[in-house]
């Protein structure tokens, strides 16, 4: 049996691209999907503008789309789990009542940095999923929240994992986002077509602090950030889907560039050894050509799930500096929280 879940949020990018990845999902499938009151009422296939290549899948198109509350999601099917990809600005008290009784797994920045919940890469901290059972009694809660972080603070954590052997010390990282980052329809087309955009609301400090948070020490009850200075430049660029993000890293040791490949291509994490289905092989893929990782030619490694790394080199300034790149709407988004649920169901906690 199919563990059937609740999409909030269902006929946007993140939304639209859980519905693609639900299709052939071995554990999970789409039991109800949900929206805003434009939408509730309407045929999927009516109400949302699908944005991916692939066919909408014909049967999730015929689902009648529902307001994203308790009471009509339990009313159309009985759920065992919520992905929410609401907007930040109402998904907190949505997701609260949802956590009443169900798990809910949250692509919204609403909660991620609360104490009591865990904001997981499931390679780089799953043990912080443990902080589930604080919030639950906490609480009073049957169900829980979990989130995932940012698109873009998750290939940023995921690539310094491995660098913390090295002792991490600072780090400074300029990023370049896909327009599918801003959601759908997004930024204008007047503002983005022969133009970068060096503003990207609340997502500098969103890298900042998340990140913290992510490489940051369980102790049971609570998490305590790491100790690692961070500044985050971002940019809007004209991509459709990948986000790069020029890296500079500053450690207390000096290894060898070979030593720093090793370390990323090596990297495997809990999902890899639970071989959870959405889990790529290789969470991170070194590339050794000087103009690579680009984003219309690397997006899709490992499924859209793996991190591609290149132009690893020392650096004059720090220690060393990378290029990385990752589908912001795959491992930045939608497939990141099916990991996640992977992890929470593996764990018990689903
Ligand atoms: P989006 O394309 O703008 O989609 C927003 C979704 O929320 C739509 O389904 C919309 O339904 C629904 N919605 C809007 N207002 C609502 C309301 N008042 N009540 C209920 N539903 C409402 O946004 P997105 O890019 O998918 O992002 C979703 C969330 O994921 C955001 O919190 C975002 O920050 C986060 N996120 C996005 C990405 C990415 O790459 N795009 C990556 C990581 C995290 P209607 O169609 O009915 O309006």
């Amino acid at each position: 049996m199919k563990r059937k879940v609740a999409i909030l949020g269902a006929t946007g990018v993140v939304g639209q691209r859980l519905v693609q990845l639900l299709q052939r999902h071995p554990w999970f499938e789409v039991g109800v999907l949900a929206a805003s009151e434009r939408s509730a009422g309407k045929k999927y296939r009516a109400a949302c503008n699908w944005i991916l290549e692939s066919e909408m899948p014909t049967d999730i198109g015929e689902l009648t789309l529902v307001n994203s509350d308790t009471h009509s999601v339990e009313r159309a099917c009985n759920i065992d789990m919520v992905f929410s990809a609401l907007p930040a600005d109402i998904a907190g008290p949505v997701e609260e009542e949802f956590a009443r009784k169900y798990p809910v797994l949250s692509k919204a920045s609403a909660h991620r940095l609360k104490e009591d919940v865990p904001l997981i890469i499931p390679e780089v901290n799953p043990d912080h999923l443990a902080l589930i059972s604080v919030q639950r009694k906490r609480r009073k809660w049957e169900g829980f929240i979990s989130t995932d972080p940012n698109c873009s603070t998750i290939q940023l954590a995921l690539t310094l994992k491995p660098l913390m052997a090295f002792n991490l010390k600072k780090v400074v990282v300029s990023t370049m986002q896909a327009l599918s980052g801003a959601g759908y329809p997004g930024v204008a087309s007047m503002d983005i077509i022969d133009n970068v955009v060096p503003y990207i609301s609340d997502e500098e400090e969103k890298i900042e602090l998340e990140t913290l948070k992510i490489l940051g020490d369980f102790d049971g009850v609570k998490v305590h950030s790491t100790n690692v200075a961070i500044s985050a430049s971002c940019n809007r660029v004209n991509v459709l889907n990948g986000h790069l993000e020029c890296v500079f890293v500053e450690l207390e040791t000096t290894p060898s560039i070979e030593a720093v490949k090793e370390a990323f291509a090596s990297f495997r994490g809990e999902p890899q050894e639970m071989k959870l289905p959405s889990a790529p092989e290789n969470p991170i893929i070194v590339r050794e050509e000087p103009n690579r990782p680009q984003p219309r030619f690397d997006r899709d490694a490992g499924r859209g799930m793996s991190i591609v790394v290149g132009r690893v080199q020392h650096d004059p300034a720090l220690t060393i500096k990378y290029i990385c790149l990752a589908h912001n709407t795959i491992r930045g988004a939608a497939g990141a929280a099916l990991l996640s649920a992977e992890l929470a169901t593996k764990k018990g906690y689903v």
